[in-house]
């Protein structure tokens, strides 16, 4: 686009987020798109492959009183498609909830594979095992109920450095930092690290907002831009993930 419609569209892009195409008049996306309730029903619609166990999960747990702390199921299939694209057998998990990411890393790993899972919570690991063992991936899970940092550093003594695939981090926020060295240390070169809610409902991106847990994940968020042993991106998925990828 050349003079007045380059002027147009980069006026509208501001305000729009979009720039309509010169030739049809649709909207190209130059920013991430805008998900409304309409679009997003459809995306789900058209992509989403849910086993009657994590329809199940998914629904229970949306009963809790702390339902907004399982990821979206959309999320779980992208990870689960992750898990896979890079071939992976093994893969930590810190922050398990009701195990609803737990149980779509699970079904993507082979027969024998393991995700060492962590998290503190009987009761909430409780319901999560119910259903690992319904969706019959149960025995590829080994869930440690103790401080994750804890269950990490006993894989680092245990010689496992750099032998994992696959790791999501969705926990207490304060520790994240520490979550993701200690899984840096756990995961194999071209290992992905995924980290949850690093857009923080928008929060880390309003001056205002400056309790614990936002500072937290900004800080982190800063620093993993300049961290020269991961290759990097944010992706605008449920409440924003972020990957990283250990450079050899
Ligand atoms: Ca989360």
């Amino acid at each position: 686009m050349t003079g007045l419609s380059s002027f147009v569209g980069t006026v509208a892009g501001t305000f729009l987020d979009f720039t309509p195409d010169p030739r049809t008049g649709r909207a190209m996306s130059r920013k991430t798109l805008q998900m409304t309730d309409r679009l997003y029903d459809y995306l789900l619609d058209v992509s989403l492959r849910e086993s009657t166990v994590q329809k199940e999960l998914r629904e229970a747990t949306a009963r809790l009183e702390n339902a907004n702390m399982q990821i979206s199921p959309e999320q779980g299939q992208f990870m689960a498609l992750l898990a896979a694209a890079i071939g992976a057998r093994t893969a930590l998990e810190v922050g398990v909830f009701t195990g609803y990411s737990a149980l779509a890393v699970a079904q993507a790993l082979p027969d024998d594979g393991l995700l060492v899972a962590c998290d503190v919570s009987e009761e909430w690991t409780g319901i999560a095992r119910t259903y690992w063992d319904r969706a019959g991936v149960g025995r590829k899970i080994d869930l440690h109920l103790r401080p994750a940092l804890q269950t990490l550093g006993a894989l680092v003594a245990e010689g496992k450095s750099g032998t994992f695939d696959f790791a999501f981090i969705d926990a207490d926020k304060t520790n994240y930092q520490a979550y993701f060295e200690a899984c840096l240390i756990l995961i194999r070169p071209g290992g992905l690290i995924a980290i949850d809610n690093v857009l923080w409902g928008g929060d880390v991106a309003d001056p205002n907002k400056t309790d614990e847990d936002t500072l937290a994940i900004r800080k982190l968020n800063r620093v993993l831009r300049n961290d020269s042993r991961i290759d990097l991106s944010v992706v605008p998925i449920g409440d924003g993930v972020t990957l990283a990828r250990k450079r050899a």
